[in-house]
């Protein structure tokens, strides 16, 4: 056997592992694998595991022959033991088809976009930032959130709800920790049961990684404690929705020669104008759902306490923008927390790449509350709004050639399938808001 993999098994060993997670992420941001027993893992980083791949959404692939069997081969370097479940590891996998990289696998989609760079000599660093809730599940079937309930104004930064949550947060944080994540900084957030949890940025494959670590834990433990563990964008239509914010930077060199490209303004500001150029066609990528869209509304009283962008401008340190510029980074506020990492992330170097190339313009820099600002202040400024549904952002993405290059054909055309799919059903679906409004009115 490879000396590191023999060295790697018997770490493992030590600390009492018999069954590695292997993991990969489908085209919706959802974790899938399976359970291989720890003597297997070299075959795991060789061959791969093995699934159908015409059950896993996203593949595109045909649903016989060779080509159908999708392979996930496990990153070495990614193998951590999981405290959470003890004698397991988890492992993440990298797509395959035929021996051959799977295009379509939002893993390797992110991998060619971070080539791009690389070829360049650069390399991007991210720290996602996740927003979720903690529900429970109500007699009649709905959710409400497990806690907060008593702080009606404003639970940003409750200190009631925090402690009474600190088991499941403390076994969270511990066991990220524990498999490396540096975590720095856990609050109550803005809606009634809902909180962030904050770990230190990374190279954005890294990044993505730890955030879908993050989702694994999160799930696992929150059901430990019986509670549900959401990322769905906006559960509640009365309350703030989830952000998945990203701080992004870019280097230039690695490890200690590296250099900050940010602290040149003109090529932070040409990146931005490329994400901001392509935000429309991002959004499918960032805001993926149909909910997501409850989040991102407009002209709604509620959107200016709800912190999540409606509108495609940028300004220092602005927190009503789509993309609040720092010193030396950026936060891309548009994501939220069902967008799935690898390819939110793709696409916005994508983006980001355009705008650097063509030396676009972001336009002026917005210092504006830009939730108090009227429609004709917004033209005025030339400030466009988000879309405002995901068929519209599907419409866009589509139109979007920069980014459908970047994701590539099998994945693009799935993406808008599955979506456009997504989106019809919803459209066809009456709800009670309706009936409620229109059946006695006419
Ligand atoms: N929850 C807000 C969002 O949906 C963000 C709040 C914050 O800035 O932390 O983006
Ligand atoms: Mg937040
Ligand atoms: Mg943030």
């Amino acid at each position: 056997m490879r000396a590191d993999l023999l060295a790697l098994q018997e770490s493992l060993l030590a600390e009492g592992v018999h069954t590695v997670l292997a993991q990969f992420t489908d085209l919706h941001g959802v974790a899938k694998g399976k359970f291989v027993p720890l003597a297997h893992l070299q075959t795991l980083a060789e061959s791969g595991a093995g699934f159908a791949g015409p059950s896993i959404a996203g593949t595109g692939l045909p649903r016989t022959g060779p080509r159908s069997e999708y392979y996930g081969r496990a990153d070495l370097s990614t193998v951590r033991a999981m405290p959470w479940m003890p004698g397991y590891a988890r492992a993440v996998c990298d797509g395959y088809v035929a021996n051959e990289p799977f295009d379509a696998c939002p893993r390797q989609v992110l991998r060619r976009q971070l080539a791009r760079l690389s070829e360049r000599g650069w390399q991007l660093q991210t720290g996602i930032e996740p927003e979720f809730f903690l529900l429970r599940k109500t007699e009649s079937g709905g959710i409400a959130p497990a806690d907060a309930q008593d702080v009606l104004d404003k639970p940003s930064y409750d200190l009631k709800s925090l402690p009474r949550q600190r088991d499941f947060l403390n076994e969270l944080s511990y066991g990220l920790q524990a498999c490396g994540l540096d975590v720095f900084q856990i609050d109550h957030e803005d809606a009634q049961g809902q909180y962030e949890l904050n770990f230190l940025h990374a190279d954005a494959l890294r990044s993505a990684d730890n955030l879908m670590l993050f989702k694994l834990a999160a799930q696992a433990i929150a059901e430990q404690y019986g509670l549900l563990f959401s990322m769905m964008p906006k559960p509640f239509a009365n309350q703030p929705g989830s952000g998945m914010h990203f701080h992004v930077s870019l280097w230039q060199g690695e490890g200690t020669d590296a250099r900050c490209l940010f602290d040149d303004e003109k090529c932070m500001s040409h990146f931005v104008a490329g994400v901001l150029a392509h935000s429309a066609g991002l959004a499918a990528l960032a805001a993926p759902t149909v909910n997501s869209y409850k989040r991102l509304v407009v002209g709604e009283s509620l959107s200016g306490t709800s912190w999540a962008p409606a509108y495609i401008a940028h300004g220092p340190n602005n927190r009503t923008a789509l993309v609040r510029t720092l010193p030396g980074r950026f936060e891309w506020r548009l994501p939220d927390a069902a967008a799935n990492p690898y390819l939110a992330t793709a696409a916005l170097i994508a983006a980001g790449l355009d705008g650097i190339d063509r030396e676009l313009d972001p336009g002026v820099a917005c210092a504006d509350d830009l939730f108090e600002l009227a429609a004709p202040q917004l033209r005025e400024r030339g400030i466009g709004v988000l879309p405002q549904s995901l068929g519209e952002a599907v419409d866009a993405f589509e139109a979007d050639t920069v980014l459908r290059a970047a994701l590539g054909e099998t994945l693009s055309t799935q993406f808008i399938q599955l979506k456009r799919a997504e989106w019809i059903s919803y459209a066809r679906h009456v709800s009670d808001w309706e009936v409620q409004r229109y059946a006695a009115l006419f």
